[in-house]
């Protein structure tokens, strides 16, 4: 891209607002904390519910970006860069991303539905790519800001475009097909659950079919309820002639029409008729879903005159697309951060960005494949990835292939081999260690193994943690929160059992106010890992002080013993204004000043400077239970007159706070300046109406050790607890009461899932293994299971347990491999 920042005035409806001098702009961002931010780069500040990118301009700024398109101008920066004022900052991008989109003219396919986008497009970019120059959506990039972003990365070389679209609900495809103004389009499957943003399927159905209203030809999978949502929507928008292009297993009419299907060996034989001729075709999957991804793309393929021959041999190739960045635990001390499957420019700008916001060691390692399908010279392409990189301070570089061996002069500090083999030779040499590693290679180099090398070795039961669910979370409780209302996250007990350092990095990455922890070690374990926030510790040990004041925690203080105790170490250490955090009592009766304590608390903090209050707080007791709505009150009340008590007497004006997550939720108007938000971040509501808003966060996962079938009046287990009434089928389980597994979830209370099917848990959960049932469901040793997540939640598990979520979330043992991905 090389855009004459003035001539985007007028493309954008902007008011000019900035210097005379031409200005040429080489990339667009929106993501205030990229490195990759630069002088030559025009950022849109878009304003959410949850975050204004306006209030990141001054940094910005600083860090040399000098063009903008805003709403807003903060008043102390005109004249400082330029600005392009206008309305919405997301409609000048998606208006830029049409405008863009408009000067190529080459076929681009534009995929929607509800399932398989993503699947169908890394395919169908598979399967094309040996005859085109493919631009394509990166990851899932499809929404209101992901498609722009995607569509504004076309440049002249390329010659055929695929991008997703999704939407959540009505009026979102109009401006999807604006920007991406697709050729062929493609319609994966529909769905038949119902989507919240929508009131029916015909409704949804509608809406997604916007995104054809110009295209010549519409690929789906015929069925009456889209066939009348079709004929509808001709009749409505019958701008060209348009060809529909179907496929069915049942409908002889449709334009390919399945004969049979076949499954052998997880291989699925298919033989479809297609202008008359029969024509046999394998697909390397046995599941109904990959099955019907890979029709859309056999339908894609004869549109294009591809031949049955090519189609086969071609399809043959087909692979699981691994959408995910995976981020791991590595050999000594490093992080790897696993995107093994892909390796594209476009993605490789997403993933260095994702390698910043999580490193958790300060040096950062790339090990990169040769890339393909740029668009560019291959001079002009590692000249530019050699830039990408230094901007993102890697530290080292290994390069691998023939191609990015070659360029191997332009990178600082890169090592390089003509191939994966020659890397694995040489692994020992490497010294890897204390290092974050981002793994990113095109498929035939199956970079698998190398992270197979660096991945550190532990059994197969893991914790899987959704970034992306946290953020997620995170949002949803800002968004419930009045101006400046800062937010404190309780990261205490190992971030509930799901990762103390990586969830503090994110929140870090999110520009949270305030981290929490109980102990003073936890707070120390997240300063060793760079975090910078400040951290609260909520219960300080005078034998920890030392350690507080050296690593600059900022300690609550319940008591006037404790207060007395860290005053002394203090002046020892001849500190200033050392923040601390005044805990007061108002009814939990657990730790805090009482109200016949406050007068002492004055005397001894007047007139002192070792010390000043940074915070006032309480904690609740009842915050989750309506039922106890006058106590809780009482308890507010109680807060509003102390804490006035001591601002008004010590003339101080420090942050107040007292809602946890069921407080802000129940009690919007004792805010204060800050919330401190806990079990909600983790996925968890006490309140089953809040529930469906917040994403799941964590899913403990494990695998099958081993199946046998018993007979009737067998038994299983310590103590025969469990007796077969009649022939069963058991599986083993490597998981226990040693990894948090209640005892009280065995015999027969509880399940886990196996293939989207209930397991009932039968006898007694053993130390470090379980036995479950698995008559009637069709699996093998090594097949993975879930013992919690979407299915059964914490929430559900702990009611039949007579406990609450949080409890079964930190009782997940340590040895169990938390597993971090978005
Ligand atoms: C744990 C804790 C919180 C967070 O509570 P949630 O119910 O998890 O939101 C808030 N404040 C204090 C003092 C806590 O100990």
């Amino acid at each position: 891209m090389n855009v004459n920042l003035k001539s985007l005035v007028q493309v954008l409806h902007a008011d000019w607002i900035g210097t005379d001098g031409p200005v040429l702009i080489e990339q667009i961002s929106i993501d205030s904390r990229s490195l990759q931010n630069g002088p030559q780069t025009l950022f849109f500040a878009l304003s959410g519910v949850n975050n204004d990118a306006h209030t990141y301009i001054s940094e910005l700024i600083e860090k040399g970006v000098r063009n903008f398109v805003v709403e807003y101008i903060p008043e102390k920066y005109h004249g400082k860069a330029n600005f392009l004022l206008v309305q919405s900052a997301l409609d000048a991008l998606q208006k830029f991303a049409a405008h863009h989109r408009n000067l190529f003219n080459f076929p681009v396919v534009g995929l929607t539905g509800s399932n398989g986008k993503t699947i169908v497009k890394e395919w169908l970019n598979f399967l094309l790519s040996p005859d085109y120059n493919i631009i394509r959506s990166p990851k899932s990039y499809n929404s209101q800001v992901g498609v722009p972003l995607s569509v504004v990365a076309i440049n002249e070389k390329h010659n055929l475009g695929i991008f997703e679209a999704g939407i959540s609900t009505v009026n979102e495809m109009e401006k999807l097909e604006q920007i991406i103004k697709p050729t062929i389009g493609i319609l994966t499957n529909i769905g038949t659950a119902h989507d919240e943003g929508f009131l029916n399927l015909v409704q949804k159905i509608d809406e997604k079919l916007l995104l054809f209203k110009d295209c010549p030809v519409i690929i789906y999978q015929k069925n009456e309820i889209v066939d009348s949502c079709l004929s509808q929507f001709a009749a409505e928008y019958m701008l060209h002639p348009r060809k529909l292009f179907s496929w069915s297993y049942t409908d002889p009419t449709a334009d390919v029409f399945i004969l049979k299907r076949e499954i052998k060996d997880e291989v699925t034989l298919i033989q479809y008729q297609f202008k008359k001729e029969n024509h046999d075709l394998e697909i390397p999957f046995s599941d109904s879903a990959s099955v019907e991804n890979a029709v859309s793309c056999l339908l894609t393929l004869l549109y294009l005159e591809y031949d049955a021959e090519t189609i086969q041999n071609r399809m043959q190739g087909l692979y699981p697309v691994e959408m995910r960045l995976e981020v791991k635990n590595g050999i000594h001390n490093c992080s790897i951060i696993d995107d093994s499957y892909s390796s594209d420019f476009q993605s490789l700008k997403i993933a260095l960005d994702f390698l910043e916001s999580q490193k958790k060691n300060a040096s950062k390692t790339v090990i990169l494949s040769d890339i393909f399908q740029s668009g560019f010279s291959n001079e002009e392409l590692y000249f530019k990835v050699a830039q990408l990189i230094a901007d993102n301070k890697v530290n080292r570089v290994i390069g691998i292939g023939s191609t990015i061996s070659s360029f191997k002069n332009k990178f600082s500090n890169c090592l390089t081999y003509q191939n994966t083999a020659g890397f694995i030779n040489d692994f020992e040499n490497l010294n890897f260690a204390n290092e974050t590693i981002l793994i990113k290679g095109a498929r035939s180099f199956q970079f698998e193994e190398i992270v197979f090398l660096l991945e550190e070795k532990t059994h197969e039961t893991i914790l899987e943690i959704n970034l992306n669910s946290i953020s997620h979370n995170l949002n949803f409780f800002k968004s419930k929160l009045a101006n400046n209302v800062k937010i404190m996250v309780m990261v205490k007990a190992f971030g509930y059992g799901n990762g103390g350092l990586e969830i503090a990095k994110l929140l870090e990455h999110h520009k949270v106010d305030y981290l929490g922890v109980a102990f003073a070690d936890e707070g120390i374990s997240l300063k060793n890992g760079g975090i910078k926030l400040p951290i609260m510790v909520l219960n300080p040990e005078s034998t920890s002080f030392a350690s507080i004041i050296q690593y600059q925690l900022e300690p609550e203080i319940y008591s006037l013993k404790g207060l007395n105790a860290f005053l002394k170490i203090a002046r020892e250490k001849n500190l200033k204004d050392f923040p601390i955090h005044i805990k007061l009592d108002t009814g939990m009766h657990r730790l805090g000043f009482e109200e016949n304590t406050i007068d002492e608390l004055i005397e001894t903090l007047k007139g002192n400077s070792t010390v000043r209050i940074q915070s006032i707080l309480s904690h609740m007791a009842t915050s989750d239970d309506m039922k106890h709505y006058d106590f809780a009150m009482s308890q507010i009340r109680l807060f509003e007159k102390l804490s006035s008590k001591l601002m008004n007497e010590l003339s101080v004006n420090p942050i107040r706070h007292i809602l946890n997550t069921s407080g802000i939720s129940n009690f919007p108007g004792a805010q204060y300046n800050m919330v401190r938000l806990g079990i909600g971040l983790y996925g968890v509501s006490n309140d089953a109406s809040e529930q469906k808003y917040l994403e799941n966060v964590g899913t403990l996962k494990s695998i099958i050790s081993q199946v046998r079938t018993i007979p009737a009046g067998d038994s299983v287990g310590y103590g025969r607890r469990f007796m077969a009434v009649k022939e069963t089928k058991i599986a083993t389980i490597p998981i226990g009461y040693a990894d948090g597994i209640s005892r009280l979830w065995g015999n027969g209370v509880g399940y886990i899932r196996i293939k989207n099917q209930k397991a009932s848990i039968v006898g007694s959960v053993c130390m470090d293994m379980l036995m479950v049932d698995v008559s009637g469901i069709d699996c093998k040793e090594g097949d993975s299971v879930i013992i919690f997540g979407e299915s059964p939640t914490v929430t559900e598990i702990a009611d039949a347990l007579k406990t609450i979520p949080y409890e079964i979330l930190t009782s997940i043992s340590q040895r169990v491999k938390r597993v971090f991905f978005r």
